[in-house]
């Protein structure tokens, strides 16, 4: 049988949309992964040239260098559309967010009210780009995660917005 005219276009646009979608996986996304990490027994200490063989490079520039990913971005999109389960630390592997603590700022960064395990995560005053911030790191291996802002008025236990770079996440799914 044939394929009518308007059904062929149709065929065609599907293609192209296809190949538009394998050209968004480049892009960098947040890493999900089906098994937990190992959680690190102590500091985790790398040399630079030992971090830029591990990780991507916009990981190493978020991670390593105290980089920002671009708002709403790929990696914000799958976020939102993440179930339960765990954040981990894609440099090192320690825990430090949960499904639990995540809530919609619509800051276009995943965004948290708390860690999930407090000792995984410490923060420092960070003065750069002319404004005082609070800079929240990976206590395990010192990676940049993002800032922590409180008293925003979010209707949540602790009114703290951790907004953490997605690129230095790596999600993994809570198991049925
Ligand atoms: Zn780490």
């Amino acid at each position: 049988m044939l394929m009518s005219r308007p059904c062929f276009f149709l065929a065609l646009i599907g293609l192209s949309l296809a190949s538009c979608h394998a050209g968004d996986d480049k892009k960098p996304v947040m890493e999900t992964s089906a098994e937990k990490p190992a959680e690190p027994a102590g500091k985790v200490v790398k040399t630079d040239e030992e971090w830029k063989k591990l990780l991507t490079p916009e990981q190493y520039r978020i991670l390593r260098q105290a980089g920002t990913e671009a708002p709403n971005g790929a990696v914000y999109k799958e976020f939102k559309h993440q179930g339960k389960g765990t954040y981990h630390c894609a440099g090192c592997g320690a825990l430090l967010f949960s499904s639990n603590e995540k809530f919609d700022s619509g800051c276009g960064w995943p965004s948290f009210y708390d860690p999930a395990k407090a000792e995984n995560v410490t923060t420092k005053k960070d003065l750069s780009m002319g404004m005082v911030r609070v800079e929240v790191n990976c206590a395990k291996c010192g990676g940049h995660l993002g800032h922590v802002f409180e008293g925003e008025g979010f209707k949540t236990p602790t009114d703290k917005r951790y907004c953490i770079n997605g690129v230095g996440l790596k999600f993994v799914p809570a198991k049925e």
